[in-house]
């Protein structure tokens, strides 16, 4: 099975989806969610709206999650992260500018607009991972070898609020613009809706992103790192976990021909919880690996809270990236291996890895 132009989306849209079934499942059912709203947009808002509801319909992967009923009947818990996201999207529903065509338009924007861009990053609303990320990537070749060529687009929440960008965005990816003029003209009105309300687009909901694409992409977006230290992840581990896990991923890409136990599973939802926990696997093995992260017991400790509380319940969802007790006992198995092995002194070549969680994956994992 070939892979081309592939996206795996590993954050984003999908924990925010668990996150709400969690707790408001009761009220909260579909496409009948606009009429359960306990608030009310100001007309003033309702004045912007046609700068932003013509855009091309939306691939968002919550819709789909959340029309579902066999989703929505799951049980599920919430993790103390899944209750982070729930408190950004609740802030989100009760600004009084707040609506869902909006936060789309955005979401889906801003997801484009990392997705194309090609140029200088930063990582960090404040580019304050820019000095580990250039570590980090430079480990990251060396441990792992791959033969391709890996890049790291950094996701913000300000790129929203710059009327250049915002204006690039718009021109690029709104199918309704026709050329820069109006492109401007859309991006100061949104401008000037972003200046009345202190959630759009300063909410870390539209920073939420941390995927991979084919073509040696990977994103980190800012408001999913903020949300792991609201959680209690030292910063570190939080963004050197998420790289590491995007990075094997690319792993998978490149050896896609090759590692095909992935191939016999009968479901998608198999299938992206299998390629889901290999990543929280591998990145334990680097974190842990002496020539690797090196990270201490304490730091590791942090990746295993880390690795449970990302899990979700959807487990029927093609989206799905395993539970908590699975996230949990994939990172504490790639930790044992590294623990194991580097004894020895050497790094397992990815193949190596790949056959290590084959080993363990269906008899400790699940
Ligand atoms: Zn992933």
């Amino acid at each position: 099975m070939k892979k081309t132009d592939a996206y795996i989306w590993c954050f984003g849209a999908l924990l925010c989806a668990n996150a709400f079934l969690s707790c408001t499942k009761d009220e909260f059912k579909g496409p009948e969610f606009e009429s359960t709203r306990q608030y009310s947009i100001v007309e003033t808002s309702k004045a912007y709206s046609q700068y932003y509801t013509k855009a091309e319909p939306v691939s968002f992967v919550i819709s789909e999650i959340f029309s579902d009923e066999k989703l929505l009947a799951e049980p599920c818990d919430l993790t103390d992260f899944g209750e982070v996201l729930q408190g950004y999207f609740q802030d989100l529903m009760t600004d009084p500018y707040f609506d869902f065509e909006l936060i789309n338009y955005y979401s889906e924007l801003n997801r484009k607009y990392v997705t194309f861009y090609e140029g200088e990053n930063y990582y960090g609303a404040n580019g304050e991972y820019d000095q580990l990320a250039k570590k980090r990537i430079r480990d990251l070749e060396k441990f792992w070898n791959l033969n391709r060529e890996i890049r790291l687009n950094g996701q913000h929440t300000s790129t929203l609020n710059d009327r250049e960008i915002l204006t690039d965005m718009i021109e690029s990816f709104d199918r309704t613009v026709r050329n820069r003029e109006q492109a401007y003209k859309k991006a100061d009105k949104l401008l000037e809706l972003n200046r009345q309300s202190a959630n759009i687009p300063e909410n870390p909901y539209f920073a939420l992103d941390a995927f991979t694409r084919s073509n040696g992409l990977l994103v980190i977006g800012d408001g999913l790192l903020e949300s792991l230290i609201a959680i209690g992840i030292d910063e570190e581990v939080a963004f050197t976990a998420i790289l590491s896990h995007e990075w094997w991923h690319q792993a998978q890409y490149e050896n896609d021909e090759k590692w095909d136990y992935i191939d016999q599973l009968p479901t998608q939802a198999e299938k992206s919880r299998f390629s889901e926990l290999e990543a929280d696997f591998a990145a334990a093995y680097y974190m842990t690996h002496k020539r690797g992260a090196t990270y201490n017991w304490k730091r590791i400790e942090d990746y295993f809270n880390l690795s449970f509380n990302v899990g979700d319940c959807l487990t029927s969802s093609d989206q799905h990236h395993g539970t908590s007790d699975q996230r949990l006992a994939a990172a504490k198995l790639g930790y044992a291996l590294a623990d194991s092995a580097q004894k020895k002194g050497f790094i397992l070549t990815p193949e190596e890895v790949h056959e290590a969680f084959l080993e363990v994956y269906e008899s400790k994992i699940l």
